[in-house]
């Protein structure tokens, strides 16, 4: 028997319609050199029709691919949800792509249209002759000036652009499985593949990203998000902020400590959402320069493990509470949480809180071992994590990649545990894992463990090769300045941390751990740096 229920597709026109009328007062900031700029959903709603009207005026039609190389602003939230609604597709480009990867991707992609900030134009145009599909440039602003347009290539400016074009659109009924939006993911090894995210799938992401037990983003809050929106679509949040009714405060450019500290000060958010490196940065930050971030009850951590010792830190010093989590790319990104038991206290309470967390119910996920072979959800048993639900991928765009996915589970290449309460813990990636004289070594447990001595401000395990056992640890660790921790003083400070055969030998202090295009440790790039065990 068929159910009585109606068939209402779900749509990003939906999340635009809400959040411009009902939210209409909610707003969105944009931190620039001169302080805040503000733009009301109400407005954000008027200019989504103007660019829809604009990029039809450019001949986006059906489902063309039309491409940002942005930072987080205004125009960004504008473009989210302007181009899904009017049924074609947005595709963010990672602004930190080496040059041949964002070539790679935009033609893959298919891009006929670019918006870029002008901050940016410099980092696009050397690779603009090679695009082989796009057929418009348009800059934010006012200005078109420093874009070097191949021949066939027309340079718009945005506000020039949308200026004269109707407040209203006519947003067209989507089919919900039709892609709305496209993310490649950073590639660190071959090519970058796409993922093509629904119009359903990012609507019930965006319904997780505001459950209790979720993010829980909710009306009235005040979102920073520094998770780029080039980066796993800014974990869901300018979606969720439009179907919700949080405001959204946008760092664009000014990610560093020192301007991300003032424009807490000036607009107090009370949620917020990036990678470890960023906190661990303001912590450093806020250290020297001490001030007041108590309003931010929940900072949303995830894209890789958090140390425990940023969490206390973040709570014990400066009375913010970070909500650790675990998604990919290919999972929308959100995947887990670590909200702990209601009925847990004090030290039981943290120690769910270091885990991954537990996946929601449209999330399934399992371990297997390397045949394949499910595991025990016992809380020991380790296996490769797999995860299979509405807002996870089915497969890449464009590419065959059947070594990702077994029986209609996407394969993450995460490894950990699963309690039978359904609490992961991972441990590491497996490319990153050390295999040591037929024994797994963990580098998230040594690093969280080197990272909670009070002299390390970064730390990176990773394995190098090894004559006896294969492998063995190296830990490359950043000192506090002054700093007179010594390789025999952080051995000693892990020796009732780690098991005595995980004690590392070999260390190295370096001046800052190499990061990804999304801020991540580069361990590629680590161990290609030490993979013949030479430490000066
Ligand atoms: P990239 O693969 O380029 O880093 P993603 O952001 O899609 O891009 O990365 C997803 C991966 O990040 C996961 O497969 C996992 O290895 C890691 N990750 C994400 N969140 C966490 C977390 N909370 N703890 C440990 N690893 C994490």
């Amino acid at each position: 028997m068929l159910s009585t229920m109606q068939e209402a597709p779900l749509s990003i026109a939906q999340l635009l319609r809400h959040g411009s009328t009902v939210h209409g007062a909610a707003e969105v900031v944009t931190w620039t050199d001169d302080g805040p700029r503000r733009r009301s959903y109400a407005d954000v709603g008027k200019r989504c029709a103007q660019l829809a009207h604009a990029l039809r005026g450019l001949g986006v039609t059906g489902d063309q691919r039309v491409g940002t190389f942005m930072w987080n602003n205004a125009e960004h939230l504008e473009a989210y949800l302007a181009i899904p609604s009017m049924g074609a597709v947005l595709h963010t480009l990672n602004i930190r792509l080496f040059p041949e990867q964002l070539v790679f991707v935009a033609n893959h992609g298919e891009d006929h249209v670019i918006i870029v900030d002008p901050t940016l134009v410099p980092l696009l145009n050397p690779q603009l002759a090679q695009l082989e599909t796009v057929k418009h440039i348009i800059v934010t602003g006012n200005s078109t000036a420093g874009v070097e347009a191949p021949e066939g290539v027309q340079v718009h400016s945005y506000e020039a652009l949308i200026a004269d074009q109707p407040t209203e659109f006519d947003w067209p009924e989507v089919d919900e499985r039709s892609a709305a939006a496209m993310c490649y993911t950073s590639g660190t090894t071959g090519d970058p593949k796409g993922v093509a995210y629904s119009h359903r799938s990012i609507y019930m992401h965006s319904m997780q990203v505001c459950m209790t037990d979720g993010p829980a983003l909710k009306q009235g809050d005040r979102a920073l998000a520094v998770v780029p929106q080039f980066h796993a679509m800014s974990w869901g949040l300018p979606y969720a902020a439009f179907m919700i009714g949080a405001s959204l405060i946008m760092p664009d450019r000014f990610l560093q400590p020192e301007p991300l500290a003032a424009l807490i000060a000036a607009e107090k958010p009370n949620f917020s959402a990036a990678v470890p490196t960023i906190w661990q940065g303001l912590h450093q930050y806020l250290e020297a320069h001490p001030q007041d971030i108590s309003f931010m009850k929940d900072v949303l951590i995830g894209g890789s493990a958090v140390p425990p010792s940023l969490m206390h830190t973040f709570e014990e010093d400066h009375g913010v509470q970070v909500l650790h989590a675990w998604g990919m790319t290919e999972t929308s990104p959100l995947g887990s949480v670590a909200r702990p038991p209601a009925d847990t206290e004090g030290e039981e309470r943290w120690r769910y809180r270091y885990t991954q967390g537990r996946f929601p119910a449209s999330v399934q996920a399992r371990l297997v071992d390397d045949l394949g072979e499910p595991v025990a959800h016992d809380g020991k048993s380790v296996g490769e994590l797999e995860v299979r639900g509405p807002w996870i991928t089915g497969s890449y765009y464009g590419v065959d990649a059947p070594e990702k996915f077994q029986d209609g589970w996407l394969r993450t290449g995460d490894v950990g545990t699963i309690t039978p309460d359904g609490y992961l813990t991972l441990t590491d990636r497996t490319k990153d894992i050390i295999k040591s004289g037929g024994e797994w070594i963990s580098s998230v447990d040594l690093e969280n463990a080197v990272m909670g001595h009070p002299d390390v401000i970064e730390a990176a395990v990773i394995g190098i090769p090894d004559a006896k056992w294969d492998e063995r640890p190296l830990v490359a660790v950043v000192l506090r300045e002054g700093s007179d921790a010594t390789a025999d003083t952080l051995r000693e400070f892990l020796s009732d941390k780690v098991a005595k055969w995980q004690l590392p030998e070999n260390w190295t202090v370096i001046q800052e751990v190499p990061k990804t295009s999304v801020g991540k440790f580069d361990k590629k790039r680590l161990r290609s740096q030490y993979q013949d065990g030479d430490l000066d």
